[in-house]
C-alpha cells in the first residue's frame, strides 16, 4: 500500500488519504500523525472502501509522517467504533477519540516531569499561593493536575515552582504491570454462588459470545463470583475489563481485588492523570495491563487480547454518557462481546427491566444467586405513611424512624440516612416578595450548599455565594430554604443526636478516589454513626455495622414520571436497603412515603422484585416503551429563543413519513433553557423493528440549520430533561 485512508480523532474533517513513504509499513488500524495544515494530527488507517472521499491525484498527497510504536487497532475494534457511530448517530471521528485518549499518551516512552510540593514557603505569600499550599500539601503532578486541584490558575503554581515550593522531578511514564495471580487467595465459595461461578469459569473457556445476566440478591457475594471468570480468563492469558458506574467506588474493589489477585488491577477513569492514562494505555495495548477496572470509557480501549467483560451494577443509569456521543456503556459493552466472541457478565440485584427481558425470552443465560452470603438475612423493609407519622413542623424524619436511629446508637451500631438531594434546600425564597433564586443560564432554582454558603445551579455548575438580602426587593434576612438536601437533614440529625458522629456522603463531599477511601475507612472503624448520603451510597458499599437504613422521601423519585421513574425508585430504594444488615446483624429499613400504597412501595415491603417487574414489563409492552418499542430524542438548542423554536418547527415538518413510527413535540425541554441555551425537544417513537437510525439520518441529513443552532440526537435516552 502506497496509498493510506487516515480517520483522524477531529471531528471537523473528515477522512484524509495520505500517501505511506518508501520504507515505512502502514497497514488498516495502524496508528499514524500526519500532517493538516501546519498541524501534526494522529489517526488511524482505515478501510479505503468505508469513506466516500474527494479523490486527490498521488503528486497531491502528503506523506503520514510516523507511524506510532504500538499495536495497529484490531479490525473487531474497528467494526466496534463504526457500530457505535451508526447506532448513536455520532461521528466516527469522535468515537475514535474514545479509543485514542491523546497524542501524549501515543508519544514515544520515557520521563514526564512532574512537580512535587518541597514544604518551602515562598519569599511573598499571596492569598491564592496560601490556598493552593493549603491544598497541595504533599502533593505531586503537572502544573494542570495541581491548579485543578487547588483550584487556582496555572500561573499561580507556575510561581510557586519558581519560588521554591515545587521542585521538577522525573516520571517513569512506563513502569511494567505486575502479573496477576489467579491463585493468590481464592475463596470458599457457598454451594449457589458456586453453581454460578462454575458456568461463568465455562463461559469464559468457551471463548463465544456469550451475555449473562448475574442476578443476585444484594451482599449475595456477586463479586467473589464474578472474581473466578476473572481468574479463568487470566489462567487463559486473556484479559478482563471490569465496568463500574461511579470511581468513587473504586476504592473499595480495588482493596477486595487486590485481596484475591494479589497485585491492584489497571485503572481508567477521567480523573486519572496523564502518566497514568498513559501507562494503562499501552498496557492495554500490549495485553501486559491483564485486569482493567474503568469507568464506560474503558469500553473503547484497544485490548490486545480480551477474553472477558463484566458490568457491576449493569442497572445503574450513569453508564449512559450523556454529552458527546451518546452511548450506553452497558450496550455497546455487549455487541463488543458480540464482535469479539466473549463472555459479558451484567452483574445486578435489580437488573435493568431491558435486561431482565433478555434473560426471560432467552437471549441472556440468567444466573441466580437468591440468598445474602453466610449468617446475613434480607433486611426487613417497612414503609411509614407520612400523613399517619409526621414529622415534627419543619422537620424531615418521623418520630418512628428517630426512635430506630436512638436503638441504633444505643446498640452501636450504624444508620444510613437516604435522600437523592444534595446540598441544603433545593429552593431559596424570599419571604418579603416571593422571590425565587434561579439560575442565570438554566430553567433550574439554584441549590443552597451551606457547607461552603453558596448557592450551585446542579445543572451547569453555576455559583454564587449566597446573598444576604433579596437580589430582588432588597430586604435583608429575607431568605429562607425551602425544603431538604442532604445537609439539612444532616443539621436535622445534629440537632437530634447532639452526640452522634454524622457525616454527609455525596458526589460533593466524595469527589475522587481517596475522599472515597477516607469515608469507607471511617465508617469500616466505627468513627461514624450516622450516614447521610445520596445515591452515592446505595451501592457497593460493604458496612457490617450497619443495620438501618432510613429512605427520607421515597416519592421524589416518583414524581419526575419519565417512563422508567417506578423502575429507578424501586432499584434505587432496593439498593440503598440492601446496605443494611450485610453481616451477622439483622437490617431494618424504614421508608417514608406519602403513597403506601403505590405499587413500588408495596413491592418493596412485600419484597416482590419478580412480580414487579412482571407488572412493569407488561406496561411496557402495552404501551410500545422500550423494550418493546424504540424511542429517539432530538434536541434543538440555540442561545436565540425564536431560532430554536423555528429550527425545531422546520425539522418537525420535515419528517418522513413513517408508518411504524410517530413524532412528538416539538416542545419546549422540562429544562428549556440549559447553559444559556433555550431547549426544544422532539420525541420519536418507532417500533422494534423499524429502522430508525436510517430514517433519522435520511431526514436530518437533507437539513440545514442556522450555525448558532446545535441538533443532537439521543438513541435510546434515558433522560427525558
Ligand atoms: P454483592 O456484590 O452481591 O452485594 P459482595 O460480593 O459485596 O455482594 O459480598 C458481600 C460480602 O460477603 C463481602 O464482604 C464479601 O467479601 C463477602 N462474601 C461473599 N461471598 C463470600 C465467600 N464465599 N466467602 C467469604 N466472604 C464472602
Ligand atoms: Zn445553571
Amino acid at each position: 500500500m502506497n496509498r493510506a485512508r487516515v480517520l483522524l480523532r477531529t471531528a471537523a474533517v473528515g477522512p484524509l488519504d495520505y500517501r505511506v513513504p518508501h520504507g515505512m509499513t502502514a497497514q488498516h488500524g495502524s496508528i499514524v500523525e500526519v500532517p493538516l495544515g501546519p498541524r501534526k494530527l494522529m489517526g488511524v488507517v482505515w478501510e479505503e472502501e468505508k469513506f466516500q472521499v474527494e479523490e486527490v491525484g498521488d503528486n497531491r498527497l502528503r506523506n503520514i509522517l510516523a507511524v506510532v510504536d504500538t499495536p495497529p487497532i484490531r479490525p473487531e475494534l474497528r467494526r466496534l467504533a463504526e457500530w457505535t457511530a451508526d447506532y448513536y448517530l455520532a461521528p466516527l471521528a469522535a468515537v475514535m477519540r474514545m479509543i485514542l485518549p491523546s497524542s501524549s499518551a501515543l508519544g514515544p516512552g520515557g520521563t514526564i516531569i512532574e512537580y512535587r510540593h518541597t514544604g518551602t514557603a515562598p519569599p511573598r505569600m499571596t492569598a491564592q499561593r496560601e490556598l493552593a499550599l493549603e491544598k497541595l500539601d504533599g502533593e505531586q503532578g503537572l502544573v494542570r493536575e495541581l491548579a485543578a486541584k487547588a483550584g487556582v490558575t496555572d500561573a499561580v503554581i507556575r510561581g510557586l515552582i519558581k519560588a521554591g515550593s515545587f521542585e521538577a522531578v522525573e516520571v517513569s511514564g512506563d513502569a511494567p504491570f505486575i502479573p496477576l495471580d489467579p491463585e493468590h487467595q481464592p475463596v470458599d465459595l457457598t454451594a449457589e454462588q458456586a453453581t454460578a461461578a462454575t458456568r461463568l469459569r465455562a463461559a469464559v473457556e468457551a471463548e463465544a459470545f456469550s451475555p449473562i445476566l448475574l442476578d443476585g440478591v444484594t451482599g449475595s457475594g456477586k463479586t467473589e463470583v464474578y472474581f473466578e471468570a476473572v481468574a479463568e480468563a487470566l489462567r487463559r492469558g486473556r484479559q478482563v475489563l471490569v465496568l463500574l458506574p461511579e470511581i468513587a467506588l473504586t476504592q473499595a474493589f480495588l482493596k477486595r481485588f487486590k485481596a484475591r489477585f494479589g497485585m491492584e488491577p489497571a485503572l481508567w477513569h477521567s480523573s486519572m492523570r496523564s502518566t497514568q492514562r498513559r501507562r494503562t494505555w499501552r498496557g492495554v495495548a500490549d495485553g501486559s495491563a491483564q485486569v482493567v477496572v474503568g469507568a464506560r470509557s474503558a469500553l473503547f480501549l484497544p485490548y490486545a487480547n480480551l477474553g472477558c467483560i463484566i458490568v457491576d451494577e449493569a442497572h445503574e443509569t450513569s453508564f449512559k454518557q450523556e454529552d458527546g456521543v451518546r452511548y450506553h456503556a452497558r450496550d455497546v459493552a455487549v455487541m463488543r462481546g458480540l464482535m469479539e466472541s466473549l463472555p459479558v457478565i451484567l452483574a445486578s440485584a435489580t437488573p435493568a427491566l431491558e435486561s431482565r427481558h433478555m434473560a426471560e425470552i432467552g437471549r441472556y443465560e440468567q444466573l441466580v444467586i437468591p440468598s445474602r452470603f453466610g449468617k446475613a438475612q434480607m433486611p426487613d423493609i417497612q414503609s411509614l405513611d407520612l400523613l399517619q407519622d409526621p414529622p415534627e413542623r419543619g422537620r424531615w424524619i418521623a418520630p418512628t424512624l428517630v426512635r430506630a436511629i436512638e436503638e441504633r446508637l444505643e446498640r452501636g451500631e450504624q444508620s444510613l440516612l437516604f435522600l437523592n438531594r444534595r446540598g441544603y434546600a433545593p429552593l431559596t425564597l424570599c419571604r418579603h416578595c416571593g422571590h425565587r433564586i434561579q439560575c442565570p443560564n438554566c430553567t433550574s432554582w439554584m441549590v443552597e450548599h451551606r457547607l461552603t454558603r453558596r448557592l450551585a445551579c446542579h445543572h451547569c455548575g453555576h455559583l454564587e455565594k449566597l446573598p444576604e438580602k433579596c437580589p430582588e426587593c432588597g430586604e435583608a434576612d429575607s431568605l429562607v430554604a425551602c425544603g431538604p438536601g442532604v445537609e439539612r437533614i444532616c443539621e436535622e440529625v445534629q440537632a437530634l443526636f447532639p452526640e452522634a458522629r454524622s457525616v454527609v456522603a455525596t458526589s460533593d463531599t466524595i469527589s475522587n478516589p481517596a475522599h472515597a477511601a477516607e469515608f469507607v475507612s471511617r465508617v469500616e472503624a466505627g468513627a461514624i454513626d450516622i450516614i447521610v448520603g445520596t445515591q452515592l451510597v446505595t451501592k457497593g458499599y460493604h458496612f457490617p455495622n450497619l443495620t438501618l437504613v432510613g429512605v427520607i422521601d421515597a416519592d421524589l423519585g416518583l414524581e419526575g414520571g419519565d417512563l422508567r421513574a417506578a423502575e429507578r425508585t424501586f432499584q434505587q430504594i432496593a439498593q440503598v436497603a440492601g446496605r443494611a444488615g450485610r453481616a451477622e446483624k439483622p437490617g431494618q429499613v424504614i421508608v417514608q412515603t406519602r403513597s403506601p400504597g403505590h405499587a413500588v412501595i408495596e413491592a418493596l415491603v412485600a419484597g416482590e422484585r419478580d412480580a414487579f417487574y412482571d407488572a412493569e414489563t407488561e406496561a411496557r409492552r402495552h404501551a410500545g416503551a422500550p423494550p418493546f418499542g424504540r424511542l429517539a430524542a432530538i434536541i434543538i438548542s440555540s442561545e436565540d429563543q425564536s431560532e430554536a423554536a423555528e429550527t425545531a418547527r422546520i425539522i418537525k415538518a420535515s419528517a418522513p413519513e413513517m408508518a411504524d413510527a410517530i413524532v412528538y413535540g416539538p416542545a419546549p425541554a422540562p429544562l428549556a433553557m440549559l447553559r444559556g441555551r433555550y431547549r426544544q425537544r422532539l420525541l420519536v417513537h418507532a417500533r422494534r423493528s423499524a429502522p430508525l437510525q436510517d430514517a433519522l439520518r435520511g431526514w436530518l441529513g437533507k437539513l440545514d440549520w442556522p450555525r448558532g443552532v446545535r441538533v443532537t440526537v439521543d438513541v435510546d435516552p434515558y433522560s427525558f430533561m
